[in-house]
């Protein structure tokens, strides 16, 4: 049975703890940042950064509200990034979780700017050697009977992880008791998605990419790019051997 996450957003303090928790597991180093006036730190998912809290301040119907999102990748139901790769098992969807895993095949990835253009969250991340990464629902800890690493260090209960219709279900739970607080509450994308947000207002509020942007997909262009690949690929294999 595949598995789900719930983020509710409407319970998350911006500890970072998650953040933190994801870079111990996956062994990642930390970034150079830069205070820029603002609580978030680092700027942006990177290489290096799988898992990252954005944190914005909005003024809602006269109030401030702080609106924390800790960003990840969706692991979609139907990926486009692993439909956009061209190397064999670069890219893969393991069957029995649902996670969608980047391998080291993604450095031989002919156009790595089509797996970057297809998400339509605006997630994968490339190194300078060709490779790209993500968060991959610590795959490992969960083929072993444990939470991912974000979800078990989160001290306020806002992830959750378990098998799908079960986090489905507590998803729509929770957005009906969290609607009697914030009338505009809604799930981003529960049906595409593994990994469900809950949100109190506009999911643009909280990041551009919190909901899926219509740029992403397999483009027509993407398309056509890939009906040459398997020949410029092999060829190029030859002859580097
Ligand atoms: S969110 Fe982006 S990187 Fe993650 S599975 Fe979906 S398309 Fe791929
Ligand atoms: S650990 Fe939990 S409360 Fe802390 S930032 Fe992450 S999701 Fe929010």
């Amino acid at each position: 049975m595949s598995k789900s996450f719930l983020i509710d957003t409407t319970v998350c303090s911006g500890c970072r703890a998650c953040q933190v928790a994801c870079k111990q597991w996956h062994n990642l180093p930390a970034e150079d940042t830069k205070n820029v006036g603002s609580y978030q730190n680092p700027q942006d998912l990177s290489f290096d950064t799988y898992k990252l809290v954005r944190m914005n301040e909005a003024e809602i119907d006269g109030k401030l509200q702080w609106l924390f999102f800790p960003e990840q990748c969706r692991h979609c139901i139907d990926a486009p990034c692993e439909a956009a790769a061209d190397y064999p098992a670069a890219i893969f969807t393991d069957t029995a979780t649902g996670a969608v895993v980047y391998t080291a095949n993604t450095r031989d990835v002919y156009e790595p700017e089509d797996v970057v253009g297809s998400c339509p969250y605006n997630v994968p991340r490339k190194a300078e050697n060709g490779l790209m990464a993500k968060c991959d629902m610590c795959l490992d800890r969960v083929q072993n009977g444990l939470l991912p690493a974000c979800v078990k260090v989160c001290p306020t209960g806002a992830m959750h992880f378990g098998d799908r219709e079960e986090i489905v279900e507590l998803a729509r739970k929770r957005l009906q008791e969290v609607r009697t607080r914030f009338p505009q509450a809604m799930l981003i994308d529960p049906d595409e998605v593994r990994v469900i947000y809950l949100v109190a207002f506009e999911p643009k509020r909280y990041h551009d990419f919190a909901m899926a942007s219509a740029g992403g997909g397999i483009t027509r262009q993407m398309a056509l790019r890939r009906m040459f690949r398997p020949v410029r690929k092999f060829g190029n294999r030859l002859l580097t051997g």
